[in-house]
């Protein structure tokens, strides 16, 4: 059958996609849907065909999947975040958990191993999770002040004070600031026109310590803000508010934050915990979103480590330090590692802030960093803890490790396929996979974290 751009078809949801999108089938030829779910019958208009496959849109859910269910948010249809809302939570842990399993089985060739993972850790109360919040702040064509997130690969926003995965706070806060910028004639940042003066309205909660930062992203300074006293005051009634301050962005650019702070009550940073370490997180801070799931993580990470005090620990990827200060506590030493110079100085000031003297970062790329080391100081490591960015390990790093034999690997990520595709590499190297955790940190979105444990076949032998 042959499908054109426009054509009206009907087909049953058999499959979902790897962001979450439904996939349904007509003679073989399979067609990618946005919000429909397996098992729904839908009416769609196709988009976009290629040769093997085609985009569609669903016109109408003719029979809804027993796994359906109403989103909690009444935008959740257009906003570019959440897009398995619609899809029973309960389900969505198990297109986790399969989707983890069928990487490592597809493309890491690991035979039988849903018998080393644990069961998915997904959240009791899947919503209100997320510590930081940047909401964009424009007109509507009325020129009414808007805020709330950007409509799905646009820049068009769609006004929406109440999001259903961010702090409760967050509502109360984004009404505070428009109500200032109203009375007290503030602009709006206009991207077209590069001119208005509010851009961006970001937002920190440290949930454990109650701390909350407001982060106003201006096209000036504080200076350009009249009146700024009124939305100080105003805001302070919230309880927790201990961080006031404006990011200057005066750039041309899709980049939310500019480099600049300027502080206008409290000091520009609040505190976090994760388990029993304190962070310092500031505007431009690297901070994982989900301090909850972060902890179970984390956690996860600590266990499969297996540290008892005399270990010598790696931890590659390092960000600000988080997973090498939560190591640190049962180490002997940790090295951390990380290409971005501001994470590395939050990763040093938050060991120092915690007393921690047995951890040592270095800035620079893992793949370069620790071969150096390795040639030229003949490093030594009993466990190394890696969690890369979605691409995975470069190459040369899996190499280096190998070399390095440490008796066990602590593999933590974001992405399932390279994941899989790093084990097979350093299960082909004397490592063998031996337990597997999937951890949800993002409820609602197809994104997935977890953690293997690999262990050196050889040293098991010893
Ligand atoms: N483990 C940290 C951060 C993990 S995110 C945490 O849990 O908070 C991945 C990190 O890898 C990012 O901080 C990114 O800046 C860093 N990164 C990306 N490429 C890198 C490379 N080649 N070498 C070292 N670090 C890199």
């Amino acid at each position: 059958m042959e499908f054109k751009k426009n054509q009206i078809i009907e087909l049953n949801i058999d499959d979902i996609g790897n962001e979450g999108e439904g996939i349904g089938h007509i003679d073989g030829y399979a067609l990618f849907l946005k919000n429909a779910v397996i098992g729904d019958r839908v009416r769609a208009k196709i988009i976009k065909t290629k040769k093997n496959y085609g985009f569609a849109r669903v016109e109408e859910i003719l029979e809804p999947s027993k796994d359906r269910v109403e989103p909690k948010c009444p935008v959740a249809r257009p906003c570019g975040g959440c897009t398995l809302q619609h899809f029973n939570y309960k389900k969505q842990l198990e297109y986790k958990f399969h989707k983890v399993k069928n990487c490592l089985e597809r493309i890491g060739g690991l035979e039988n191993i849903e018998s080393k993972m644990e069961p998915i850790y997904g959240m009791e109360e899947p919503f209100y999770y997320r510590n930081k919040a940047q909401f964009p702040v424009g007109t509507d064509k009325d020129g009414n002040l808007v805020t709330g997130f950007y409509a799905g690969r646009t820049h068009t926003i769609i006004d929406c004070r109440h999001c259903v995965i961010q702090h409760p706070v967050n509502e109360c806060i984004l009404q505070k600031v428009l109500a200032y910028m109203e009375k007290n004639h503030i602009s709006a940042y206009d991207e077209r026109t590069h001119q208005g003066l509010i851009r961006h309205i970001v937002t920190r909660v440290g949930f454990v310590t109650g701390e909350i930062m407001v982060c106003l992203v201006v096209n000036g300074s504080k200076k350009d803000l009249r009146n700024l006293n009124v939305l100080v005051d105003s805001l302070k009634e919230i309880d927790g508010m201990t961080s006031i301050c404006v990011n200057v962005n005066q750039e041309r650019t899709n980049r939310i934050l500019g480099n600049k702070i300027e502080e206008v009550y409290g000091p520009a940073y609040i505190y976090d915990y994760i388990g029993n370490v304190k962070y310092q997180i500031g505007p431009l801070s690297f901070f994982q979103v989900n301090p909850k799931q972060t902890k179970v993580l984390y956690e996860k990470a600590l266990e499969y480590a297996q540290l008892n005090g005399n270990e010598t620990v790696w931890d590659l990827y390092c960000g600000i330090g988080t997973i090498s200060l939560f190591l640190a506590q049962k180490a002997k030493q940790v090295y951390g590692v990380e290409i971005v110079k501001e994470a590395i100085d939050d990763a040093r000031l938050n060991a120092k802030m915690n007393g921690f003297s047995n951890a040592e970062f270095f800035v620079g790329k893992a793949e370069e960093v620790l071969p150096r080391e390795y040639k030229k100081n003949g490093i030594y490591a009993d466990v190394i803890v890696v969690d890369p960015p979605r691409k995975g390990c470069d190459g040369k790093l899996l190499d280096t490790m190998v070399k390095m034999e440490p008796k066990r690997i602590v593999y933590v990520s974001c992405d399932p396929a390279t994941l899989a595709r790093d084990i097979k590499i350093l299960e082909g190297n004397g490592y063998q996979t031996e337990k597997v955790s999937v951890v949800d940190q993002f409820s609602h979105s197809s994104h997935v974290e977890s953690v293997v444990l690999l262990s050196n076949k050889n040293v098991k032998k010893k």
